[in-house]
């Protein structure tokens, strides 16, 4: 057989993908990959509906159907402080997945280097090798996941031409601080850096803790390509439905990369989600008091059970620490990944071990989501409290 190419070599199938694939196999509680088991909005599917019947059903413009991108410009307007152009400066995608990867592509020649906060959400790392570029790693520091300036500051000193900035982050729960997101503007601007940003969580969030695009911030308009998705907004990760945002120069060279990788994004599907768009604002109160009370009842009951974990700030995941059962004879010089396969098979809950979002040599912290129904988080801390129970 012919040799593949050298790329392939460099990184592995994505750990919480693989994850969801084992626990089907098993039958287990899903907690790896996020996604809701709860349905979208019922004005969302009953428009989808009708668009089976009424269409569209063929191809959209390449960047995106008009009627989105429009619905997109004036919901992201504000929150960006630029009055952003539909016509010039937004690119739909397939998810943020794709968003993301056309933007790095955008950017990047082969040999650059991508500044990346770990842990990090894996893609990031692909989506720099299948550039032929290279990460450059910045941690952000367990428990409170801060990072050090000076770090950030010799990133973009070796070179680093792009910032890879997921916020609110996965899988930590981070948000990134005013004063945080300045010290990061002031560095991308003065060492004439892009940033490439992932904001598919600026809706799961929670008090006091408010979201801040960082292309809001003065000077980064220019150098900002903002990354979304429509996938945990409205609960439709099966939709593949994302978009950027950037300065139209920047934009038309994303549109040109994105209409060789894919042509579009489903045009019926695209047309249901401006439906979405145009939500009154308490849809996305009650999106945040949903998973504001998610949030309180899965980690009340991890605290009932004695398991240690971090405090999302945002996002649906939560970082449980392992160190305990590692240090019992029974799972004596067990890695996280094993810990996570056998925690799936035996005690029935899927976790991603946190191995696969951390660069640095960290082994006891494993993933789960809290983005399911009440009745399924109940199940699955029953089922967990067996897993408490080799502490006792
Ligand atoms: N963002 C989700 C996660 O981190 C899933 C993303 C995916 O698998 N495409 O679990």
């Amino acid at each position: 057989m012919p040799q593949m190419s050298n790329r392939i070599h460099l990184f592995t199938d994505s750990v919480i993908r693989r994850m969801t694939r084992i626990s089907d196999a098993c039958g287990a509680i899903n907690l790896s990959q996020g996604f809701p088991d709860f349905p979208p909005p019922k004005a969302l599917t009953d428009t989808l509906k009708t668009i089976a019947d009424e269409g569209p059903h063929q191809y959209s413009v390449t960047y995106g159907a008009d009627n989105l991108r429009e619905a997109i410009a004036k919901k992201a307007a504000p929150v960006l402080h630029h009055a952003v152009s539909a016509e010039d400066e937004v690119l739909v995608t397939c998810g943020s997945t794709e968003a993301m990867m056309c933007a790095m592509m955008t950017v990047c020649n082969p040999g650059d280097k991508v500044a990346i906060f770990s842990p990090f959400y894996e893609n990031y790392m692909a989506d720099t090798i299948l550039c032929g570029a290279e990460p450059i790693f910045i941690p952000l520091v367990p428990p409170a996941y801060t990072f050090d300036p000076a770090l950030l500051e010799k990133a973009f000193q070796d070179g680093a031409k792009a910032l890879v900035l997921c916020n609110p982050s996965n899988p930590c729960g981070k948000v990134f601080s005013l004063e945080e997101l300045e010290l990061i503007a002031e560095l991308a601007i003065r060492y004439d850096a892009f940033v490439i940003t992932d904001e598919v969580y600026e809706h799961i969030i929670y008090e006091p803790y408010r979201h801040i695009a960082i292309a809001s911030l003065p000077g980064m308009w220019e150098r900002t390509i903002t990354c979304n998705s429509f996938s945990k907004t409205y609960s439709i990760t099966g939709w593949r439905l994302g978009y950027l945002i950037a300065p139209a120069e920047i934009a038309d060279a994303c549109r040109k990369v994105h209409d060789f990788l894919t042509v579009g994004a489903p045009a019926p599907l695209q047309e249901a989600v401006v439906t979405a768009l145009n939500f009154p604002e308490s849809y996305y109160q009650e999106l945040q008091q949903i998973y504001t009370e998610k949030r309180q009842y899965f980690l009340d009951g991890l605290d009932t059970l004695g398991i240690a974990h971090n405090i999302p700030q945002a996002t649906y995941y939560v970082m449980i620490d392992i160190s305990a059962w590692l240090a019992l004879p029974r799972f004596y010089n067990w890695s996280d990944l094993q810990f996570c396969e056998w925690m799936t098979e035996t005690i029935g809950v899927a976790a991603v071990p946190g191995s696969s979002f951390f660069r640095e040599p960290v082994h006891h912290l494993i993933r789960l989501h809290f983005a399911r129904e009440k009745d399924t988080l109940t199940e699955a801390l029953k089922r967990l409290e067996k897993l408490a129970d080799y502490l006792k």
